[in-house]
């Protein structure tokens, strides 16, 4: 049995979700579980919906409504004729969020987006689902919401384990034995619940995660991440020109790409597979004939091409000490501290003597609160837009390619890894 995710890009229109049946057909075993996201851009425009709604602004409604329409004119292309149950079970669905919208919301934001966001899924893979019944296929739709058992902690996705692996096992295990010939169990990516029953999310680009945890609790043999690249590659395509496949990684190495901001892989993706020692696959689905990537246990010669990752707008701050002090064990834990009240992830750090360094991303608000947590103890120096180059596997070579006119700010490496913070 295996594990397929989709993501967005795969079903973006009525030709990619015909795609997704074609590889369903020609490259899945009898035995598939098939976790599906939201299409195309649907999570950022209901994130839109709900953000709208809070500011009291009734464009919440043109933007369901746009995206409402997004989807039927993709119904539209797949179904001939509107007279599929499918039409009216989707205008149903924006109908209730519709409704929902009249409401004033609560309190508590990460819950109305929980709500209101799941929306995205539901209808993606009620759609899948349609279609691939239509189209033949033996295939089951199962919610992931009564599956998935997360914390009410909104919108942070913590599974209770225990309850998740009970579940699935119940829900997914009689369907593949009673099944003959391909059965496909698919569910929605990104989406848990409570056990009141109300819809969780497990964090932006979560349904790798998903995918995971099908993986871990059924004991998948192999999950594969469907893709619009030929799988993982040393570099992003968008930014690099020559970039190259990299066919096989161990997981420790994708853990560690990902660590320091390769977005290829959700970051919590790889620890379950890892834990069951389950291999995973990055294919494309534009090419699905090619081999991709493989990540799993051993290795056996770790890669030794250079990847690249490159974070933009990043802010470089210095603090030292107004006291002239060294900087040393009792400044770093009140330093360490502000960080973490502040809720700020450091990608980089150095210190010296009298001062301590940190790379981060650029966020006003929050860097304004690590400064007011600070700045009685600290004088605080600081650079804004640059460039945080990460190169796993470096050579003299790949570090020059990257520097080009730039000027480094400053720079931490060892063995395999070199970081180095750039002003263009
Ligand atoms: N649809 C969600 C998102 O775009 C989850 C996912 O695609 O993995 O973040
Ligand atoms: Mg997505």
């Amino acid at each position: 049995m295996d594990v397929f995710k989709f993501g967005g890009a795969s079903v973006k229109s009525a030709e990619a979700i015909q795609n997704v049946a074609f590889i369903l057909k020609n490259h899945a075993p009898d035995r598939v579980v098939v976790v599906l996201s939201a299409m195309g851009k649907t999570t950022n425009a209901l994130e839109e919906v709900v953000t709208a709604w809070y500011k009291n602004d009734p464009q919440c409604f043109d933007h369901l409504e746009k995206n409402k329409n997004f989807h039927l004119e993709i119904l539209d292309q797949l179904f001939p004729g509107r007279s599929q149950r499918v039409f009216q079970k989707v205008e149903d669905r924006f109908e209730q969020v519709k409704q929902y919208l009249s409401q004033k919301p609560s309190q508590n934001f990460d819950f109305e987006y929980d709500q209101i966001v799941s929306l995205g899924e539901f209808i993606s893979t009620l759609i899948l689902s349609e279609y691939l019944l239509w189209q033949g296929f033996d295939c089951s739709l199962l919610d992931a919401t009564k599956l998935i058992f997360t914390e009410p902690a909104w919108r942070e996705g913590k599974v209770i384990w225990a309850e998740t692996e009970k579940a699935i096992l119940h829900a997914v295990k009689p369907v593949f034995a009673e099944a003959q010939g391909k059965k496909i169990v698919l569910t929605q990516g990104f989406l848990g619940g409570t056990e009141n029953g109300f819809p969780t999310t497990l964090g932006r680009e979560g349904s790798d995660y998903t995918a995971a945890i099908f993986s871990y609790v059924l004991d998948a043999e192999e999950m594969v991440l469907w893709k619009d690249v030929p799988g993982v590659l040393n570099a992003d395509p968008k930014l690099f020109a020559d970039t190259v496949l990299l066919p096989e990684i161990s997981y420790r190495e994708a853990i560690e790409l990902t660590y320091y901001g390769a977005t290829i892989i959700h970051p919590k993706t790889i620890k379950p597979l890892q834990n069951k020692q389950i291999p995973l696959r990055v294919r494309s689905f534009l090419q699905p004939e090619g081999a991709g990537t493989l990540i799993a246990g051993q290795s056996e010669v770790e890669t030794q091409t250079p990847s690249f990752i490159v974070k933009e707008n990043q802010l470089l701050v210095s603090f030292s000490p107004k006291d002239f002090s060294f900087i040393a064990e009792q400044n770093l834990s009140e330093i360490f501290a502000a960080f973490a009240q502040s809720g700020i992830r450091i990608h980089m750090m150095q210190n010296s003597a009298i001062s301590f360094t940190a790379c981060i991303s650029q966020n006003d608000k929050k860097t304004e609160h690590l400064f007011e947590l600070l700045e009685a103890n600290f004088s605080i120096k600081y650079n804004s837009d640059l460039q945080l180059i990460t190169i796993r596997h470096w050579t003299p070579e790949a570090i020059e390619s990257v520097i080009g006119g730039k000027t480094v700010l400053s720079e931490t490496r060892n063995r395999t890894t070199v970081q180095m913070v750039l002003k263009k």
